[in-house]
């Protein structure tokens, strides 16, 4: 009888680990568990006082952290956040692209300003931190490089084509760079939130009309760090947060015609049990206010 026995997990203490969209949400989140397991972080965004106060938070931890203002649309930036990591840590071992925004609204009511930038942060901004992970990794011979994705990155969502449109591509990015990185030391993993209890909805560029909310059922951000922390131990090529995704997922490529029937309308019926957060276009292209992940963004409305 032949037994697959499982690897154990790689340990994360003392290793370096970059987190892109850590200032709120599922990146600081992320940030803190990796910290907890004892990793060194480095995490980026837009708000540097939101990144200080994660960076003494992950501090008490006991480990060492360090902020670098970032913004991830611009390929030079992201390769200086590389550089200071290597600067005071010597080298990274985990890479995670988290960084996004959300945009709702009608295709043809989206400003393309607002589509491109959706793609300028959710995927060439995942497309500039692989590039400047991988100068590293090659030349180490290994790293874990971790894209959170979505599971709008297999289920297309009406009213969020942008969105759609990047997801679909980070996970495209991922499961063909995984296959030409075979054998080499490094992983390219793909994380597939299901919706999580984040301010994204908060930050989000709005067209609809009306308030957006969270689709249901709602998970927490915590539940998102552990499973990116869980695969950076383990890495694989896709991991899904939450049972509903893991179904959906499952189900979308089996019955696509009957889930395109009923997406629309039901997209529609959720916005009218909306709880009360109207949001002004174009907030996407400033960083939102500060906020933590812990704070559910429903009660942010309240
Ligand atoms: P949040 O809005 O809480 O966090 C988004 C993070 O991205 C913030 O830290 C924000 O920081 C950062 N960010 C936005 N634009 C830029 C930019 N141009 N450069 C650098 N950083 C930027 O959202 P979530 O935690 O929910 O989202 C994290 C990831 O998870 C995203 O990729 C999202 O698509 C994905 N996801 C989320 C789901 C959800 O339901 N919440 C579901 C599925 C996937 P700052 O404003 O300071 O720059």
């Amino acid at each position: 009888m032949i037994w697959f026995k499982r690897a154990a997990p790689c340990p994360l203490r003392g290793s370096t680990v970059v987190i892109t969209g850590a200032s709120s949400g599922i990146g600081r989140a992320t940030a803190l568990e990796f910290a907890r397991k004892g990793a060194h972080v480095v995490v980026a965004a837009r708000r540097a006082d939101a990144l200080e106060s994660l960076v003494r938070e992950c501090e008490h931890l006991g480990v060492d952290a360090l902020a670098v203002k970032t913004d991830v649309s611009d390929e030079n930036a992201v390769d200086e956040l590389a550089q200071r990591a290597v600067e005071r840590f010597g080298g990274f071992d985990i890479w995670v692209n988290n960084a996004g925004l959300y945009l709702a609204g009608a295709f043809v009511d989206v400003p393309s300003q607002d589509f491109r930038r959706v793609i300028d942060v959710n995927l060439s901004g995942y497309v500039y931190g692989i590039r400047a992970a991988l100068r590293q990794f090659q030349e180490q011979q290994h790293g874990v490089i971790i894209n959170t994705c979505s599971v709008a990155g297999v289920v297309p969502l009406p009213y969020f084509t942008a969105y759609t449109t990047a997801k679909f591509g980070v996970l495209g990015l991922g499961l063909a760079l995984r296959q030409e990185l075979r054998g080499t030391g490094i992983e390219v993993c793909t994380v597939l939130p299901s919706s999580v209890d984040t301010p994204i909805f908060q930050h989000a560029g709005n067209y609809l009309g009306q308030p957006l909310k969270a689709m249901t059922p709602t998970y927490r951000p915590e539940e998102a760090a552990r499973v990116i922390v869980g695969v950076a131990q383990r890495p694989r090529r896709m991991a899904v947060v939450g049972g509903f995704g893991r179904l959906i997922t499952w189900l979308y490529p089996l019955v696509p015609t009957l889930f395109e029937r009923l997406a629309a309308p039901l997209l529609r019926s959720q916005r009218n049990l909306s709880i009360g957060l109207r949001h002004r276009a174009g907030e996407i292209t400033e960083g939102g206010p500060q906020t933590r992940s812990e704070r559910r963004w429903s009660a942010l409305a309240g």
